[in-house]
């Protein structure tokens, strides 16, 4: 199977040593939303960037959406100081609240927002402080993993968003996300009962918690809000 090889591959890059005992950095420590029910730590230890760890995102082409995210969970992962902490089993909510972290701690709280309003045909910029965003903690009642009939669930991982061989997010579709979420059974052995609760599983919990991810931005001719995405997978990108 080509997507566990991608996994094993990761391992074997982070089997260098680490730890939180090297004095001369300054470590930064992230508080998780997910509050550890997903198996890992609810607190993640990060060295700040280097120029070394951005250039992997701006100096290669960026061939395809899923190419940039797989190379950004990389960059991530090098920054993580604790030993078996792997990003790319982390929950997508996970994820984005390191890159806030990130973002804030080596670049800054600002950033410059762009948005039209279908008053004009114009880009409006707006400068957005990150510090304001809302954050919602896991449910205290969310256990993983669930047992639903014959088979257990879990929270999809950001590896599920990112199958081998497919080239951007419009490519994803439920079963590959259903790989990082069904244990102990493949997902296309699934009865389509099963199939169906474990969708139904992630509807229900996908965006229950975590940095909000879009913010409304009046617009400075008619006054009436906009709704802005936050472009996390770009934070450390865009300076
Ligand atoms: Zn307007």
């Amino acid at each position: 199977m080509a997507r566990m090889l991608k996994v094993e591959e990761l391992k074997a890059i982070q089997q260098k040593p680490k730890g939180l005992t090297r004095a001369d950095e300054q470590v930064i420590t992230v508080k998780l939303p997910s509050k550890g029910k997903h198996g890992y730590s609810d607190v993640v230890h990060l060295r700040p960037l280097k120029v070394k760890d951005v250039k992997a995102l701006v100096e290669d082409p960026i061939e395809g959406e899923l190419d940039y995210m797989r190379r950004l969970v990389q960059v991530m992962q090098n920054t993580v100081l604790d030993e078996g902490f792997y990003v790319h089993e982390m929950t997508i909510p996970d994820f984005r609240k390191i890159l806030v972290a990130h973002r804030v701690n080596s670049i800054g709280k600002d950033i410059d927002l762009t948005f039209r309003c279908t008053c004009r045909d114009e880009v409006q910029l707006i400068r957005f402080d990150l510090m304001k965003l809302e954050e919602k903690e896991i449910a205290e009642d969310y256990v993983e993993p669930v047992q639903v009939g014959g088979i257990q669930l879990r929270f999809p991982r950001v590896w599920g968003y990112l199958p081998e061989g497919k080239a951007s997010f419009d490519d994803v579709n439920d079963y590959d996300v259903l790989k990082s979420v069904v244990m102990g059974k493949e997902v296309d052995e699934l009865l389509l009962s099963e199939a169906k609760a474990a969708l139904e599983f992630v509807r229900k919990w996908e965006n229950s918690y975590g940095v909000q991810t879009e913010v409304e931005l009046p617009c400075r001719y008619c006054q009436k809000k906009v709704i802005v995405p936050i472009p996390f997978f770009l934070l450390i990108s865009l300076w």
